[in-house]
């Protein structure tokens, strides 16, 4: 899998640290589950963050105390890989933290429409931030809109573009207070992703506006 798009520094971080809501968290357990170089740097916050220097024996402070920790990560991230090897043996869309959260695979989650075609299923999480799984038909366009806080989009099948760039699986769009957008799914396969935002979006459309408090979005 070539993944383009990446969690941000401060993401990892977060996620390292255990400050992000639970649906953050959750989109960026997805993510790293799928991507081994998100996954390699989340390994180095957590070294600096010391939770697995005690897992590593002592380490001294020395110059080759970063590369024993990491070289001991490794090891660690390898039996985490194996472990949530991620495809299912049905050849499941959704990697092993979302499928454990949503009880199985796609027939297991609870659609609901919100119009045009595009289907939602909000994941309960604490109030903070929400996230959901979005299903976009081929070729569909969201709403143009902007955003009051962060909104986080993992693509999970198919692909959408987004002014210039592509989004496939795997990849992610960070978008917050300064992005305006109207993502649109490519042609030939329906897009499903994974949605967390940690305040309403903003809808030019009026009708979308009045659409919002039903829809939680
Ligand atoms: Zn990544
Ligand atoms: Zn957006």
């Amino acid at each position: 899998m070539s993944i383009k798009h990446h969690l941000s520094e401060p993401l990892l971080m977060g996620y390292s640290a255990g400050t992000l809501p639970e649906a953050f968290n959750l989109l960026v357990a997805t993510h790293i589950s799928m991507c081994d170089e998100c996954r390699a740097e989340l390994a180095s916050y957590d070294a600096v963050g010391g939770t697995l220097l005690e897992d590593c024996g002592s380490a001294e402070m020395s110059g080759d105390a970063l590369a024993t920790v990491l070289a001991c990560l490794g090891e660690d991230t390898g039996k985490t890989d194996r472990r949530a090897t991620p495809r299912r043996p049905g050849g499941g869309v959704l990697p092993t933290p979302l499928s454990d959260y949503v009880g199985g695979d796609l027939d297991a989650v609870k659609w609901r429409s919100v119009g045009g075609g595009v289907r939602q299923a909000i994941l309960e999480t604490s109030p903070e931030a929400s996230v959901r799984l979005l299903h976009i038909p081929a070729g569909m366009a969201m709403p143009d809109h902007g955003h009051h806080g962060q909104e986080l989009t993992l693509v999970l099948q198919g692909a959408f573009r987004d002014e210039s760039e592509r989004f496939a699986r795997g990849d992610v769009e960070i978008a917050d207070e300064d992005t305006m957008h109207t993502p649109v799914a490519e042609p030939g396969e329906d897009c499903i992703c994974l949605a967390a935002t940690d305040a309403p979006l903003k809808f030019k459309n009026l009708l979308a506006r009045l659409a919002q408090p039903f829809f939680r979005i």
